[in-house]
């Protein structure tokens, strides 16, 4: 896997793709906001057995999705980048020992700043990782200690510089819409963000998840964020910014330059198979004109129980109805900037798109069709996308 990595183009690849996802599902902090499933251990973690427990659940999915292209994969968290890089090449080497993986695919793992250190990267880049996702989030100390990050803007520009040094691809987070966060401030931030970029960024609102500390301060009051208004003045900033400098949105909060999407995200967006291992993960995978949703357990240490005793950690392995796959793919394609392919829904869902509510809300200005195969949002659709797609699922 290891080697001179050339990354195929997303012209050049076939879609929607076969991704494999492998989630790593600790880290060294929880953060006050995240509802992702990572768990904090203050003992040692046995990699090994995690690996055998990957490497098990992986051949129970190989068995299922049969042999397959891999057109990306993806190592996700938690924080991946507390994996020794010999985990992360017993890893990369099971995945291309089940499945065909090509050369040069997109190879994509997470790290946090805090977390980052010359030689794992190299070990990392060495095992076949040829892209790196970055968690820097804000780009001044206050907001970072507030939304309870380990790392400062020091460490997070030292990340960034040592990735682009390492990888030939690179993307970071920021979260915006933080609390008393003016439009001006955000797009100075964002100005040296794009400065700081290679290809790709990944800009998220701040959403207040339930069960998470933010939540509770929220409802007590002890949190503000912006309101629609104001979050809607920061999501068209975003927008002017990233398109003005030629990284547009592809999906409602990703930006790349074109050709430097994220293969492995758009298979998800486009409604392609994906195998997800470890604990928490989820699947899609075609079994003949069927597909099967997966789920697996999110405890870490009761994950790898199950799978050390059956081979698999699953908590769901269901047949997707044909309806249901026609939501899936209309909720996850209206995401994406070059919409949803409506002859593939209309074959999945067995009718047309009732003819009045399209023309209503192409009259209000929140979708548009692409020629007579696609539909997508309008950047104002897409600032109540779940209103559209609820609209136009009915
Ligand atoms: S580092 Fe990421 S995954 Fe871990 S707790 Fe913070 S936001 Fe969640």
């Amino acid at each position: 896997m290891a080697g001179t990595a050339r990354i195929i183009p997303l012209t050049e690849a076939t879609e929607p793709g076969f991704g494999v996802y492998v989630h790593w599902p600790f880290c060294a902090a929880k953060c006050p906001y995240c509802d992702f499933n990572s768990h904090v251990r203050h003992q040692q973690v046995d990699q090994d057995r995690f690996v055998a427990a990957f490497k098990a659940e992986m051949a129970t999915t190989r068995g299922m999705s049969g042999p397959r292209t891999v057109t990306s994969i993806f190592l996700g968290g938690g924080t991946p980048s507390l994996m020794d890089p010999a985990t992360v090449d017993a890893i990369l080497q099971e995945i291309a020992r089940l499945w065909h993986v090509p050369d040069g695919i997109e190879i994509t793992m997470e790290a946090n700043p805090s977390s980052v250190e010359a030689t794992r990267f190299r070990g990392y880049r060495a095992a076949g990782v040829n892209r790196v996702s970055l968690g820097v989030q804000a780009l001044n100390d206050r907001d970072l200690k507030w939304l309870g990050r380990l790392h400062d803007v020091d460490d997070a520009l030292k990340a960034i510089g040592l990735a682009r040094e390492i990888f030939p691809r690179m993307s970071f987070d920021l979260i915006y819409a933080r609390p008393g966060q003016t439009a001006d401030a955000w797009a100075a931030e964002l100005r040296r963000a794009v400065d700081l970029a290679v290809d790709h960024l990944s800009l998220y609102q701040l959403t207040i998840e339930e069960g998470t500390p933010f939540f509770g301060l929220h409802k007590a009051g002890k949190i503000v964020v912006p309101d629609g208004e104001a979050s809607a003045a920061l999501y068209e900033a975003t927008q002017a910014i990233t398109a003005e400098i030629g990284m547009p949105a592809y999906e409602v909060s990703n930006h790349a330059i074109p050709g430097a999407e994220s293969r492995h995200n758009l298979t998800y967006w486009r409604y392609g198979d994906y195998a997800g291992i470890g604990p928490g993960a989820h699947g899609r995978l075609s079994v003949g004109p069927d597909k099967i949703a997966t789920a697996t357990e999110r405890h870490p240490e009761t994950w790898l129980a199950r799978v050390e005793e059956e081979g698999r950690g699953f908590v769901d392995c269901t047949m997707l109805e044909r309806e249901e796959q026609a939501d899936e793919l209309l909720l996850m394609g209206l995401r994406l900037r070059e919409g949803v392919d409506l002859a593939r829904w209309q074959t999945l869902s067995g009718r047309e798109l009732d003819p009045e509510r399209e023309d209503f809300l192409i009259q209000q200005g929140f979708i548009e069709r692409l020629g007579n195969s696609r539909l997508r949002c309008t950047p104002s659709g897409m600032l109540i996308l779940d209103a559209v797609v609820a609209d136009l699922a009915c």
